[in-house]
């Protein structure tokens, strides 16, 4: 009885992970897919503690330990995303997801001092379902804790010599080892294990640590199904259909995002896991510029009088959007200028900002239309016919070097052809370089002027010299 119960919980909470997903695929509704996938969670989670039975009947002990994990892992994950600043939202999901993989490849050590002492009885899918949930959750939890150094900027991207040989190598051992294993009837088992285990996380450490430039979306999102992954393994272990169905979505959300990711910086996922790719440079490391052309001040007062006078005006939002939490001015500035008749939109590059759909989260925030924010692929034909092209702290998205510069950590991604407006007015406070470290030709075009300053100080102070304008 109790079981059937537990039965019927799992399948509401698959339900409202399938449901919450749908929701969070509209900014409009994503707060109640938030809650509704939360719900199903903790329904699961108190179903399996009260419910569930071994075959001989035995409820879960350990009442104290359980209860007292959960309240800590509680406790601290409130207070960590109450606390967190919108700027730092991305390293919190990376280190959000390392911790679903530190559990996924916990579980797979805990499970694996459970197989009998001897090793030759043990199933070998039974062991290939713990080697994978170990080595799938130790590369995405060392993999994620690194990537959360580099988007705080505390690691910095590193490439050994012959990256591509050894995290090849790697993979080709852990392998190797796998399978000897599975198929080795228990010989050298627990030694084995342990250097599968090792192999991984030093892996998952080797293939994030020289991923730099403009690339490091693809592994996130890459990392994020593993994640999913290795909790669905965690599923077919338990034979849990709630941990297998949430798994499984995590996994195929995570895919999906890594196939679109990799679409728009025109990268193959071959590339991504043998670590071919990726700049390594820094802001700081700029090199300063041999670029024709110079660069060209405009006040806050001469950029209201073009933008005024414009018919059609696309803004392009960038990470120092989210810095500046200008969000909310920005919309101001839209609506003025809608006032006024002119056609205004967004353009939305896939990878702008620090995390997948940032752009959309932040001007979702302060209630931007959706139907204003434009893709790249749509968008950019429409700036041959744009007056006005504001760039709002974005710099990697909008850098020629993408198409021009085959040396160039970005080279191959698409941008957003901004240049192909009549004027281009980019807001940032200095001349420093985007996240992937290099100079942008376009600071020295002769259709762009620069407004520097904070994006919340430019735009408020662009939105009063436009009303003052009359
Ligand atoms: P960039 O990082 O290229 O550039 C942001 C610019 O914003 C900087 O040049 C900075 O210049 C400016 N800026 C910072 N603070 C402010 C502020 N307060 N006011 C005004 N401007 C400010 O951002 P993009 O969005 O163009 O590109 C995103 C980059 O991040 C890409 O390289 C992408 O690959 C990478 N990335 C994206 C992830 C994702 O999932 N979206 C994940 C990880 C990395 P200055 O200091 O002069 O003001």
């Amino acid at each position: 009885m109790e079981n059937n119960i537990l039965q019927i919980i799992y399948l509401i909470g698959s339900v409202t992970f399938i449901l919450g997903l749908k929701f969070l695929g509209n900014p409009a509704t994503a707060r109640k897919g938030n809650l509704m996938a939360a719900f199903g969670m903790i329904i699961s989670i108190f179903g399996t503690i009260f419910l569930y039975t071994t075959e001989a009947g035995a409820h879960l002990h350990n009442l104290g330990f359980i209860f007292g994990a959960l309240l800590v892992g509680t406790v601290v994950g409130w207070l960590i995303a109450k606390k967190v600043q919108m700027t730092a939202m991305p390293e919190m999901v990376s280190l959000f997801n390392g911790m679903g993989g530190a559990c996924a490849m916990l579980i797979s050590v805990i499970e694996f001092k459970h197989l009998e002492t001897d090793m030759s009885l043990v199933e070998p899918s039974h062991l290939l379902i713990i080697l994978l949930g170990l080595i799938i959750g130790s590369v995405s939890f060392a993999g994620s804790i690194i990537a959360w150094g580099k988007l705080s900027g505390n690691v910095k991207d590193k490439s050994l010599g012959m990256q591509q040989v050894i995290n090849i190598g790697l993979l080709l051992v852990i392998l190797v080892l796998t399978t000897i294993m599975i198929m080795g009837n228990g010989a050298y088992t627990i030694e084995l294990f342990y250097a599968v285990f090792t192999l991984s996380l030093l892996y998952g450490i080797l293939f994030v640590l020289p991923i730099g430039g403009a690339d490091m979306p693809v592994v996130i999102s890459l990392l994020n199904s593993f994640t999913g992954v290795a909790a669905a393994c965690g599923g077919f272990l338990y034979d849990n259909k709630v941990m297998l169905v949430g798994g499984i979505l995590v996994g195929s959300a995570g895919t999906l995002l890594t196939i679109v990711m990799c679409k728009a910086m025109n990268r193959s996922l071959l590339n991504v896991l043998i670590g071919n790719f990726g700049g390594n440079a820094n802001a700081a490391d700029a090199v300063p510029s041999n670029f024709e052309g110079s660069i060209k001040e405009v006040t806050a007062s001469d950029a209201a009088i073009l933008m005024k006078y414009a018919k059609k005006v696309i803004i392009v939002p960038g990470y120092g959007l989210a810095v500046a939490q200008a969000q909310h001015i920005v919309h101001d500035l839209e609506l003025l200028l809608e006032a006024e008749g002119i056609d205004v939109k967004y353009a939305i590059h896939p990878v702008a900002g620090r995390m997948p759909g940032h752009m959309n989260v932040l001007l979702a925030e302060s209630n931007v239309s959706y139907d204003k924010l434009i893709e790249m692929e749509e968008v950019n034909p429409e700036f041959a016919t744009t007056d006005v092209v504001l760039v709002v702290g974005a710099n990697d998205v909008v850098n020629p070097a993408a198409k021009t510069d085959p040396t160039s950590p970005i080279y191959g991604m698409p941008i957003l052809d901004v240049e192909n407006a009549a004027n281009v007015i980019v807001n940032k406070r200095s001349m420093k370089a985007g996240y992937a470290g290099i100079e942008n030709e376009l600071f020295y075009k002769p259709k762009t002027s620069m407004l520097f300053g904070d994006a919340k100080k430019a735009l408020t102070q662009l939105v009063s010299e436009i009303k003052a304008l009359g």
